[in-house]
């Protein structure tokens, strides 16, 4: 489903992705952990081409790409496809203010998907109702919680049909009462068996979840193992370390 071979990535001076390789299978939930600088959110923005890797391969959801390239009118247009196929849900929700719940949900449907409004509000009321917010229709961002902004914003990525959603940090910003009602709409989704690329610091959640931890450190990655094996036997320093801290 993503696949990302000899992914590198600079800003500047400094070199915030050496080399990653990773594979996410279909039906896969892969959570990415590691310390603060480490890379994580760099290489999920690499996943769906918000960022441009300067250089490696990038196998996303059917569209392949030899990175560090300018692109032509077809690379373009392939990219346009590959980030369809992704959704992307962030640490900051990243919603219109000006739009309502449901108008945040619909707008990717009407102008990318081209979908008739009447289609687009069937899907969106469906979508609102999924994670929990069908009484939030008409609420403008500003008058909804940290934890309901989260849940539209993942309606919002839903609602353009993506073959693979990705987490950046979904319940950072929210007050920790509120991680539950948000970790729980991701769990529904796992659970449905959609593809999934978590960065996420809450361990018990990232446990539960996972089929597999991917630790990263210093812009490569560390260790990838089972949760269970990772948490409770992890062979590298950098992984024990760094759990230490955490738990
Ligand atoms: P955190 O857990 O704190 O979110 P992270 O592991 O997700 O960290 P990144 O956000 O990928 O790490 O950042 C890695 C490094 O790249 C950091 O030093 C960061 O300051 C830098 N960086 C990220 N984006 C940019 C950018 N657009 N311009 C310049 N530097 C950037």
């Amino acid at each position: 489903m993503i696949e990302l071979r000899g992914i590198h990535k600079r800003f500047a001076d400094l070199e915030v992705l050496r080399g990653v390789d990773l594979t996410v299978r279909a039906g896969e939930v892969v959570v990415l952990m590691g310390p603060s600088g480490s890379g994580k959110t760099t290489l999920v923005r690499c996943m769906n081409l918000l960022e441009e890797p300067d250089s490696g391969h990038l196998r996303v959801c059917d569209c392949a790409f030899d990175c560090g390239s300018p692109r032509d009118r077809a690379g373009r247009r392939l990219a346009r496809q590959a980030r369809r196929r992704t959704g992307m849900v962030f640490q900051q929700f990243n919603l219109f203010p000006h739009m309502t719940a449901l108008g945040n949900v619909i707008e990717g449907p009407r102008q990318v998907r081209q979908l008739p409004m009447s289609e687009a509000i069937a899907l969106g009321e469906r979508l609102l109702d999924r994670v929990g917010l069908s009484g939030k229709r008409d609420e403008y961002p500003s008058r909804l919680s940290g934890g309901q902004k989260q849940r539209v914003a993942i309606a919002r990525a839903l609602a353009m049909e993506p073959r693979a959603v990705l987490f950046d940090e979904p319940t950072s910003a929210l007050d920790p009462e509120l991680h539950a009602e948000v970790l729980e709409v991701i769990r529904e989704l796992a659970g449905e068996g959609m593809t999934m690329v978590i960065v996420t610091h809450e361990t018990h959640f990232a446990r539960e979840i996972a089929d597999r931890i991917v630790f990263m450190d210093g812009g490569v990655i560390v260790e990838e193992a089972a949760p269970e094996a990772f948490f409770t036997r992890p062979t590298q320093e950098r992984a024990r370390s760094f759990l230490r801290l955490v738990d």
